[in-house]
């Protein structure tokens, strides 16, 4: 079994970039500037962005946070959108979702401008990505394909199933993956909650991706030998034994699970650091497209 590891990967991601900046700044260019909206006060979304805001710092991009209150109107946001896609020193921003329930937040995704949309959330992008042009690709499933390309892990006529059918991850995931690529060129079979007979897919797949945030769902006795495991699910549990009160559980079973997989993703420390990653690779990209 060998590990995905998504913390050193991350951290090689992030030297990389650093490096590109470090050219850009030493070419007279601009550095690249990120912003983050943040609406209300949900502690994981809090983390989030910190968290965003952190690894900005560490690659020697500029940041900048918005923080609104719970309370804000939709368009106040909208208003504060149409403010970083007219100021030419933002190359990317994203809204952190969730939005409080008031918001509509397909409404909000739309109005941010596709050039600065470093999450790949605008219906413009999801489009490209779908006809395979250059694009903004999502990014946890920008972060999976990285993962799967920098281990080698061969995908070409394999078979995939993706659980979970979101906007954000099973969905584009199981897109990028049936297309012609690295990483790519898979069989894939998207499952997902009215999906009847699962358990006989899951027995069938080369590669499960494993997206529907059900802690510790997929167990050893729904895989094959051999199986590739990406285990996107992060949820919080209870835990007194902590300081913080909780851990962190992906959606796979790892104790059953991992002694079948020939690779699998640690939840923490697997997908989750490559997505912040990829977020700095797609202002990297906003700012050098421009
Ligand atoms: P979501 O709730 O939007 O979608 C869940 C999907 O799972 C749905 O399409 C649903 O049909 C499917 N599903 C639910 N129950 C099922 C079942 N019993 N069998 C099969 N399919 C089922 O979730 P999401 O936003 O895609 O996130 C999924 C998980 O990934 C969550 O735990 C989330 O926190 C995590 N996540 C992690 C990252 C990361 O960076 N690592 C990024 C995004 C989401």
């Amino acid at each position: 079994m060998i590990l995905l590891d998504g913390k050193k990967t991350s951290a090689d991601l992030k030297a990389e970039i650093t490096e590109s900046v470090k050219l850009l700044k030493a070419d007279g260019k601009k550095t690249p500037h990120l912003a983050a909206i943040l609406v209300g006060t949900d502690g994981a979304s809090m983390t989030y962005v910190n968290a965003k805001v952190k690894a900005c710092e560490l690659v020697g991009f500029k940041s900048t946070l918005i923080d609104l209150p719970e309370n804000t109107s939709e368009e106040k946001l909208l208003q504060e959108i149409e403010k970083l896609n007219n100021d030419s020193d933002i190359d990317g921003f994203i809204v952190q979702l969730p939005l409080p329930k008031h918001i509509e937040e397909q409404k909000v995704l739309n109005a941010v401008n596709p050039d600065k949309d470093v999450d790949g959330f605008h219906p413009t992008n999801v489009g490209r990505m779908a006809l395979d042009m250059p694009c903004f690709l999502p990014a946890t499933p920008f972060g999976i394909l990285e993962l799967l390309e920098r281990y080698n892990v061969e995908t070409s006529g394999k078979h995939v199933v993706v659980i979970g059918r979101s906007h954000i991850v099973g969905r584009p995931m199981s897109i990028l993956m049936s297309q012609k690529r690295k990483a790519g060129d898979a069989t894939v079979t998207v499952a997902h909650s009215r999906t009847k007979n699962l358990k006989e897919l899951t027995l069938q797949a080369d590669i499960i991706v494993a997206a529907l945030g059900i802690p510790e769902f997929l167990t050893g006795d729904m895989v094959k030998d051999g199986v590739t495991i990406i285990d996107v699910g992060i949820t919080r549990i209870e835990d007194t034994t902590k300081k913080s009160g909780y851990r962190l559980a992906g959606d796979v079973h790892f104790e059953s699970v991992s002694p079948k997989s020939a690779y699998i993703t640690p939840v923490p420390g697997g997908v989750g650091p490559m997505t912040i990653a990829m977020l700095m690779k797609n202002t990297l990209l906003a700012c050098e497209r421009k």
